[in-house]
């Protein structure tokens, strides 16, 4: 049986990498994958090929950036030649970017089954890309996996049978668990001269990032945590390209106690991660990977789709956030003890191990 796994941004290099190697290790299937390209830069692409072990994709696709419908035409377009190709048994799509969905629309239309990895995580944004992504590959996929029981509970209420759906844990703590022997040699604190306690800071969704005033209130919000802590802020390119364009980067340039730095490879940023005080994020992932590490989050958001991060983990949401709140809310969460929090059931290494054993009970077995 030959599965097709589609990657196209960051986040997805690092939950398809177990996948690969769950499915090549079953006997029964043949693994192939597809890289979109819609990250495709070295800091956002070609670094997790390479820390991650992952062969290069046996199919790239080159789409590059563009406008949501501009990057969702050139996939399917260039997917659906893919597949002709391939001729797969099987699509797996992970997570909610726009290659994710589009490579799930175009198997639809060539009746070829879907699973989906991370599936029934929502918001209720819609206003978020994401969501409309989600919801959309959801109701195409025939094999759902989620991450968290609220995922579950999503699903049904749009009507999805049951037996399409599997709890199975979190293919980014399986990534996170398979490398932390080489997350553990990294030295990069050092090869920076940071001793001192600091707060990590990702930030790239939209509402943001993508217009001038919410890049001030990022600024300021930065000015404020930097005058009495060391912030690290690893820029997504998406960000970066904004602060050029709202030409604010002299300002971010001139806040003492920020250090900016290019986006962080894998290993680099869970080391960042795993030795920060405290991070501030607006990222998916991130939220997902702070909880199985414990330390401490800020999502800087009004809402999350993974909200099993604020009730076991370490996950608190700012929403519609000022800087004022936030600077109460850092200061109250690192006055006290930490708060006791669980790591979330089936977020134990095996998920892909879980999701290929299914898989092959559903297609191969019966
Ligand atoms: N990440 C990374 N370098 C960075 C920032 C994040 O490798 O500079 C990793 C992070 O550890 C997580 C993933 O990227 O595994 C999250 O991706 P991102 O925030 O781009 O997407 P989201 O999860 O919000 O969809």
């Amino acid at each position: 049986m030959k599965i097709l796994t589609v990657a196209g941004a960051r986040p997805n290099f690092i939950k398809i990498a177990p996948l690969h190697r769950a499915f090549n290790a079953c006997g029964d299937f043949v693994s192939r994958t597809v890289h979109t390209g819609q990250h495709s830069d070295f800091s956002m692409s070609g670094i997790f090929f390479r820390q991650l072990g992952l062969p290069g994709p046996d199919h790239f696709l080159g789409i590059g950036a563009g406008t949501q419908t501009e990057q969702i035409a050139k996939i399917m377009l260039a997917f659906e030649r893919t597949i002709k190709k391939e001729k797969p048994d099987l699509i797996v799509v992970v997570g909610d970017v726009n290659s994710s969905f589009a490579c799930a629309l175009v198997a639809a239309k060539l009746h070829i089954p879907i699973a989906h990895v991370e599936a029934g995580l929502r918001c209720g944004d819609r206003k978020m890309p994401e969501e409309i992504n989600r919801i959309l590959i959801d109701a195409m996929a025939d094999v759902h996996f989620a991450t968290e029981s609220a995922a579950v509970g999503n699903l049904l209420n749009e009507n999805i049978d049951l037996d399409r759906i599997h709890l199975v844990g979190n293919v980014m703590i399986d990534s996170l668990l398979y490398y932390m022997p080489d997350i553990e040699r990294i030295t990069l604190l050092q090869t920076l001269g940071i001793t001192q306690p600091y707060l990590l800071l990702t930030m790239h969704r939209p509402q943001n990032v993508d217009s001038k005033p919410a890049l001030e209130k990022l600024l300021d919000l930065i000015n404020a945590l930097a005058s009495t802590r060391l912030v690290i802020f690893p820029v997504h390119p998406r960000t970066l390209n904004n602060i050029n364009h709202f030409n604010l980067l002299t300002a971010f340039n001139n806040i003492k106690n920020l250090r900016l730095l290019v986006p962080a490879g894998y290993f680099e940023f869970v080391h960042l991660t795993k030795n920060a005080v405290l991070v501030l994020t607006d990222s998916g992932g991130v939220q997902e990977e702070t909880t199985f590490l414990r330390i401490p989050c800020i999502t800087l958001r009004k809402e999350t789709e993974r909200p099993v991060t604020v009730l076991e983990g370490t996950n608190h949401l700012a929403g519609d956030y000022s800087v004022k709140k936030v600077v109460a809310l850092i200061d109250g969460i690192l006055s006290k003890p930490l708060k006791d929090t669980r790591i979330p059931s089936g977020w134990d290494g095996n998920t892909a191990t879980r999701i290929t054993a299914i898989l092959r009970e559903k297609y191969i077995n019966s």
